[in-house]
C-alpha cells in the first residue's frame, strides 16, 4: 500500500527517539502510531517466535533448520528490520512468506538477500499466491498512478524523496506459488509444521499462516488493528464476504496468538477469538445488509443514508474495530461494488453529466453568489456542515479565478468546515482526503491573495 513515506527515515539510528516522537506526534496520532509499528520488537509463544514491526510486521519463527519468515516490511525500514530480525537470532532463512504483495509487506528483503550472498547460503523458497504474482505485474504497469494515489492516501506522512526508494521494478520473485482459490500449502522445518492457506479479504492474494505446534496465526493484512481496510477509497474492489469466511476459517484453528498485518500481537485464546469473530461478524453485517438493500431494489445513495443510521452499537464501541485506518462508511461501498456497476443513482441526469463547474455556473446564473454564501454560512451555523460544503461548492466551482470577496469568504468557510471534519475524523485515510482538499484550499487562497496583489 505504502509507496511513499517520508516518516519512514526512522530506521535512521541518528535521529533521537524524542525528535521522531515529537514528528510522529504532530502527523499521527496514538493509535496510528501502532498501527505503523511504533512499537518495540518482542519475542512471544515458546521464545523462539519474533514479531519486529517496521510499518506492517515481519514474523520470524525460529527452528533448529533456519527461519521462517513470513513479510518483509516497507523497503524504507528494511534496515531496522533486518536489525531487528538479526538481534534475536543468526540463523539461516530458509522460507520467506509473503502475506500478500503490498510494498509494506513484500518490499523490505534487500539487507536479507545482501546477507545470503555473502555468506554464501542457499537462497529461501519465497511463498506467494499467484495472484501476487499479477499484483506485481500490475504495479509495474501502473507505477506512477499508484505512486500519486498513495502520496494522497498517506498525505499526513509526506511523501517527498521517495520514489526513488521503492521501485516495482525491484523484486523478490515467488519460488513456491499457490494456486486457485482453495489452495494450501504445507512444509516442515525443524520438526515444526507450517501450514499456510489463502483467502480473499483485503486482497486477491491473501495467504495467512497456522503453526499448529506454537497455536500461532500470522494473518497478513486479514487482521490489522481497528477496522478492516475493505473499501479504501482510493484502492480496487476488495472482499468483505470472503473476509468473514476467513475469520470463520481463522477461528477454527483455535490459535493462542495472532500477529496482524499492523499493530500489535493479539494474545490469548479469548481475546484472539474475539478479534476474529467480531471481524467475521460486521463483514457478513455490512455485506448482507447492502445485498439487502440491493435485493429491495434500492440506489446507492439510499443504501448508504440506511446503512449508516442502523450501524450496531456492539461494532461501534468494539475496541476490534475501532475506525483508525479503514471505517464502516467505506465498507458500505466495498460491499456494493461488488455486485453493482458504476451507474449508482437511478438517475438519468447522473449517466452522461454535464461538467460540476459548468453546473455551478448556471446555478450562480440563478442567484447571486452572496446568496449562496449566506445560505452556506446558515447551514454552517446549524450545525449542517456537509450541506454547507455543497452549497459553497456552487460558489467555488462556478466562479473564475477572479479575486472576488465572496469566493475568497466561501473558501476559507470551506476550509474551517474540512479543519472541523478533520479533527472529528477518525479514519486516517478519510482524514487524509480532507486534509489534502484543505491543503488545496490554501494553496489557492494564497494564490489569489497574490494576484490581487499584483492586479
Ligand atoms: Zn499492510
Amino acid at each position: 500500500m505504502a509507496l511513499t513515506l517520508i516518516f519512514l527515515k526512522i530506521e535512521d539510528k541518528t535521529i533521537k527517539k524524542k525528535k521522531i516522537k515529537n514528528k510522529m506526534a504532530r502527523n499521527i496520532n496514538e493509535d496510528m502510531r501502532e498501527w505503523v509499528g511504533l512499537f518495540p520488537s518482542s519475542s512471544f509463544a515458546d521464545g523462539n517466535c519474533y514479531l519486529i514491526p517496521g510499518f506492517g510486521n515481519c514474523c520470524v519463527f525460529e527452528t533448529k533448520e533456519g527461519l521462517v519468515i513470513f513479510d518483509f516490511p516497507i523497503r524504507q525500514l528494511e534496515k531496522r528490520t533486518f536489525n531487528g530480525v538479526r538481534s534475536f537470532t543468526n540463523k539461516p532463512i530458509k522460507y520467506i512468506i509473503y502475506s500478500h504483495g503490498h510494498f509494506d509487506h513484500a518490499f523490505g528483503y534487500e539487507p536479507f538477500l545482501k546477507e545470503i550472498k555473502e555468506k554464501g547460503w542457499e537462497m529461501p523458497g519465497v511463498i506467494a499466491h499467484e495472484n501476487c504474482i499479477r499484483r506485481f505485474e500490475k504495479y509495474q504497469t501502473l507505477d506512477k498512478y499508484h505512486n500519486w494515489i498513495n502520496k494522497m492516501q498517506f498525505a499526513s506522512m509526506g511523501g517527498r524523496g521517495q520514489d526513488s526508494v521503492v521501485t516495482p521494478y525491484e523484486i523478490l520473485n515467488p519460488t513456491i506459488i499457490l494456486k486457485g482459490n482453495d489452495s494450501v500449502y504445507n512444509f516442515k522445518l525443524g520438526n515444526t509444521e507450517f501450514e499456510i492457506y489463502h483467502d480473499l479479504g483485503e486482497t486477491d492474494d491473501s495467504l495467512w499462516l497456522w503453526v499448529p505446534e506454537k497455536k500461532i496465526i500470522c494473518a497478513g493484512d486479514l487482521m490489522i488493528s481497528g477496522f478492516p481496510n475493505v473499501g479504501n477509497p482510493y484502492k480496487v474492489q476488495r472482499y468483505p464476504k470472503d473476509w468473514a469466511l476467513a475469520m470463520e476459517k481463522m477461528m477454527e484453528k483455535e490459535a493462542k496468538f495472532l500477529v496482524p498485518g499492523h499493530g500489535r500481537l493479539i494474545e490469548g485464546k479469548g481475546n484472539v477469538n474475539e478479534a476474529l469473530s467480531i471481524r467475521g461478524e460486521v463483514m457478513h453485517f455490512v455485506h448482507d445488509e447492502v445485498v439487502k438493500r440491493l435485493n429491495e431494489g434500492k440506489w446507492f445513495e439510499q443504501i448508504f443514508h440506511e446503512m449508516v443510521e442502523i450501524f450496531p452499537n456492539k461494532f461501534k464501541n468494539n475496541n476490534y474495530l475501532r475506525e483508525i485506518y479503514g471505517c464502516y462508511r467505506f465498507a458500505i461501498h466495498a460491499s456494493y461494488r461488488l455486485y453493482h456497476g458504476w451507474y449508482n443513482s437511478g438517475n438519468p441526469t447522473d449517466l452522461f453529466p454535464a461538467k460540476s463547474d459548468e453546473i455551478a455556473k448556471e446555478f450562480l446564473k440563478i442567484n447571486k453568489k452572496e446568496t449562496y454564501y449566506k445560505h452556506a454560512e446558515n447551514l454552517f451555523e446549524s450545525g449542517k456542515t456537509q450541506l454547507a460544503l455543497h452549497i459553497l461548492d456552487v460558489i467555488i466551482k462556478g466562479s473564475e479565478d477572479e479575486n472576488n470577496t465572496t469566493l475568497l469568504e466561501a473558501l476559507n468557510l470551506k476550509l474551517k468546515i474540512l479543519n472541523e471534519k478533520s479533527k472529528e475524523e477518525t479514519s486516517f485515510i478519510a482524514r487524509n482526503i480532507i486534509n489534502n482538499s484543505v491543503l488545496q484550499i490554501k494553496a489557492k487562497l494564497k494564490l489569489l491573495k497574490n494576484a490581487s496583489k499584483t492586479s
